[in-house]
């Protein structure tokens, strides 16, 4: 969809984006300037400046209830690295990997890239795609090396409730395999409190967590990102990293340290924004006739229904074609997104109410 969005000589509104419509804020640029201006243009120690480590550890702290020590991190270029090296690091060649879907198309082709086997399991758009650790736990077995649990969630925005991810690491646990927990949006969660899975699991040495600047900062061109765990493992990670990176750059983790450590008064004007979105987005579907979603309680993404005929692909180019509205089809997110879209709220109010209401117009003249 990108592409024919990116093709169509006209102004449309591009819901289907998934980064922040913020730019970085000033702070965060400034404080890379002043890094290369300073010379800090050298390589960094392979698992990342020990300062932006302990950034991340207070972070994680006070933010999510995350213990982690500064050295159990390994900062990468972007939570994808750090999903690939998670990977690379825990899956052995044809080795299952356990994936809750609808779920980020990343996953399989990192799986794959791992030499691993992908095992999607589809949750359920009737309970808003909550985690149904029964389901999940019925899949993981002694071929099973990770699970994927991705909470706030590309692309539904569902949060998972603590129970049941406690339950499918305990499950993982007993089969030594590992969790990796994807939290890339856990800074961007509404209406509960955002907690790591690493704060809420007995079985520390099972979990893997994948963090990163991109959505909560809107730092997403300075790809830095950070993978937590168990010291051995992560010093095996660190490996890997070494020979593929070397590691983040560094004027780029100079800036990670001045979002963490600087005001946070950008930080959360922008979450406020993203708030604000969510709930104009859960509205304008709650009083839509032929249009259903669950309501996101974090990321910026709604996981739409909308009843138009065809697969989501043909609903997507439809809606591109005649109302100039582009959403990310539902299929490339596994099974379970077959026939749904998704419509990133990270766009302006006005863009929004453009594409809610070519959506609407859509549904009602079909
Ligand atoms: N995980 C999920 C679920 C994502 O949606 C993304 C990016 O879209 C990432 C990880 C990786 O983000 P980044 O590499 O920008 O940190």
């Amino acid at each position: 969809m990108f592409d024919l969005a990116e093709a169509a000589d006209r102004d449309l509104v591009r819901l289907e984006v998934g980064e922040p419509d913020f730019d970085s804020p000033e702070h965060i640029v400034e404080a890379a300037v002043d890094a290369a201006r300073a010379g800090e243009t050298h390589y960094t120690s392979n698992a990342g400046l020990l300062e932006l480590r302990a950034a991340i550890s207070d972070t994680l702290d006070r933010e999510f209830g995350v213990e982690y020590d500064p050295e159990q991190f390994v900062v990468t270029n972007g939570g994808m690295e750090a999903l690939h090296l998670a990977m690379l690091s825990t899956v052995e060649d044809g080795g299952e990997v356990v994936i809750p879907s609808p779920a980020w198309p990343n996953y399989w082709t990192q799986t794959r890239l791992a030499g691993g086997v992908p095992v999607e399991v589809p949750m359920d758009e009737e309970t808003g795609y909550a985690l149904d650790a029964e389901r999940v736990i019925d899949a993981i077995d002694d071929d099973t090396d990770a699970v994927v649990l991705c909470s706030p969630s590309n692309p539904t925005g569902q949060v998972f409730d603590a129970e049941p991810m406690q339950a499918v690491v305990a499950a993982a646990a007993e089969h030594d395999a590992y969790v990796l927990a994807d939290e890339v949006y856990l800074g961007l969660t509404y209406d509960r409190d955002p907690v790591g899975l690493a704060a809420l699991t007995g079985h520390p040495d099972h979990l893997l967590t994948i963090g990163s600047c991109s959505k909560a900062y809107a730092m997403t061109g300075w790809r830095v990102g950070w993978l937590g765990g168990p010291t051995e493992l992560i010093d095996e990670v660190t490996k890997i990293h070494e020979s593929t990176t070397a590691c983040a750059g560094t004027v780029a983790q100079y800036a990670a340290i001045a979002a963490m450590r600087g005001p946070q008064e950008p930080i959360a004007a922008m979450y406020d924004a993203f708030a604000e979105r969510r709930e104009y987005v859960a509205d304008r579907v709650d009083a839509m006739d032929g249009v259903t979603a669950p309501t996101p309680d974090g990321a910026f993404y709604a996981f739409l229904d909308v009843d138009l005929p065809g697969s989501s692909l043909d609903i997507a180019k439809r809606l591109l074609r005649e109302r100039d509205v582009v959403l990310a089809p539902g299929d490339g997110f596994g099974d379970a997104g077959k026939g749904k879209l998704r419509l990133s709220f990270a766009n302006s109010l006005e863009q929004l109410e453009k594409g809610l209401d070519g959506i609407e117009a859509a549904v009602r003249e079909a």
